[in-house]
């Protein structure tokens, strides 16, 4: 008999007095530098006060907890210290990664241009893992790379996100969508949201609808041939 059987033969109490461990999926967030990608990560409030540092790495974990109807689920989110200004990111960053947010700045277009390098430094290392794209800043008034420009995802079975740091917007949409792809389950939802920090700017109302449109609009589009139609 293995020991396993034969510790649950003996210890059927025990088992039933331990606290369920709640599964936890590294996620490993890129994109270019001033993205938003620490603003973004820092506004779930937990996550920020349990961050540990991996000096190994040179980069802050953050365990971001999300309650959903199947149970709590933990990302433990990996953030650079700002590396990725200077080039590519080292392996030990991607090794491990079992979902991932690709982040780009809506108001800076050679952000976005950049996401296809990161989408294969990724891929390199994580050959087949759940994947956002998410197009950070849509509270800035001057947005450039508008919704239709925005195809990138669809070639490469990718959800994308409109999403604002700042103003909160969208906040939890990543990692929802990540947790029904982890967990194989399209009807998981989250039951409660996290206690975030307070918005820093408002989107307006109208603001949100037109967003919400044109992306509704984007997705029904056909395909360009190439995504050089910026
Ligand atoms: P990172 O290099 O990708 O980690 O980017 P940071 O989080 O350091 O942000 C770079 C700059 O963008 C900072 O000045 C942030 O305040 C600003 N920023 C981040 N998110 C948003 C956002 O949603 N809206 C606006 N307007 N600014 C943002
Ligand atoms: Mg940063």
């Amino acid at each position: 008999m293995s020991d396993e059987l034969t510790t649950m033969n003996v210890k059927p109490n025990n088992q039933m007095a331990q606290p369920q461990q709640a599964p936890e999926f590294k996620l490993v967030l890129v994109g270019d530098g001033g993205v938003g990608k620490t603003t973004f990560v820092k506004r779930h409030l937990t996550g920020e006060f349990e961050k540990k540092y991996n000096a190994t790495v040179g980069v802050e974990v953050h365990p971001l907890q999300f309650q959903t109807n199947r149970g709590l689920i933990v990302y433990n989110v990996w953030d650079t210290a700002g590396q990725e200004k200077f080039g590519g990111l080292r392996d030990g960053y991607y090794i491990g990664g079992q979902c991932a947010i690709i982040m780009f700045d809506v108001t800076s277009r050679i952000t976005y241009k950049n996401v296809p390098n990161w989408h294969k430094d990724l891929i390199r290392v994580c050959e087949n893992i759940p994947i956002v794209l998410c197009g950070n800043k849509v509270d800035v008034k001057d947005r450039k790379v508008k919704a239709k420009a925005i195809t990138f995802h669809r070639k490469n079975n990718m959800q994308y996100y409109d999403i604002s740091a700042r103003s909160n917007y969208n906040f939890e949409k990543p990692f929802l969508w990540l947790a029904r792809k982890l967990a194989g389950d399209p009807n998981l939802e989250f039951v409660a949201m996290p206690a975030l920090m307070p918005p820093d700017v408002q989107m307006d109302k109208e603001t949100i609808q037109k967003y919400e449109i044109e992306i509704q609009e984007a997705q029904n589009a056909v395909l360009p041939d190439d995504d050089e139609d910026l």
